[in-house]
């Protein structure tokens, strides 16, 4: 964070772009990474690129920490690799549901962000088809934040201010606390946000 590719708006790739060997290979490059992080979604922003493309994959292993009370209340569900370039996203739901979310780009942050339960994510996917996606849940929320990134927008810039906390004390005081004590104590004030 402070880089300024991650603030301004990636451009779209050109259709003669989408299935080239060089974006395939940048692809390839960010599926690494995001493996190594490790972590659900990487936009190419994030790696300096200011390019319309982003890669999310949630796999089952993540989610072994989490109880089974905890992924019903995110509706977290694995989610298989796949790619989004130039996407379009239309909010089905008002971004009313209220959780922790981190961002490779600020490592060791948490923060509640409300996000749409549900989405519809227009796509070209790596071999220039294109996709519709309809997400609901914890899918719905990394289509947002990953998508938030092309157009220059951060978490922080959705987040309820007060609920920011480092790693450290979110894994001290608010992991276990369900979406509902969360909402009662970092609830922005009328008038705040
Ligand atoms: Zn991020």
């Amino acid at each position: 964070v402070g880089e300024p590719v991650l603030r301004n708006r990636s451009r779209p790739l050109r259709p003669e772009e989408i299935g080239s060997h060089r974006i395939r290979e940048l692809i390839e490059h960010m599926r690494e990474t995001l493996a190594d992080a490790p972590g659900v979604g990487l936009a190419a922003p994030q790696i300096g690129e200011p390019l319309q493309r982003a890669i999310i994959e949630d796999k089952a292993e993540y989610q072994a920490n989490l109880t089974a009370e905890e992924l019903v209340e995110r509706e977290r569900r694995p989610v298989p690799f796949h790619v989004l370039i130039n996407p379009e996203i239309e909010l089905l739901s008002p971004p009313i549901l209220s959780f922790f979310e981190g961002c490779l780009s600020l490592s060791g942050f948490m923060a509640i962000v409300p996000r749409a339960q549900k989405v519809r994510v227009g796509a070209f996917n790596e071999i220039g088809e294109l996709t519709e996606i309809e997400a609901e849940g914890w899918y719905a929320r990394i289509l947002q934040h990953e998508i938030d990134h092309l157009r220059g927008t951060l978490y922080i810039d959705r987040m309820w201010s007060r609920s920011f906390s480092s790693l450290d004390h979110y894994n001290r005081h608010w992991k276990s606390k369900s979406a509902r004590e969360l909402v009662q104590e970092f609830r922005p004030l009328d008038g705040e946000d």
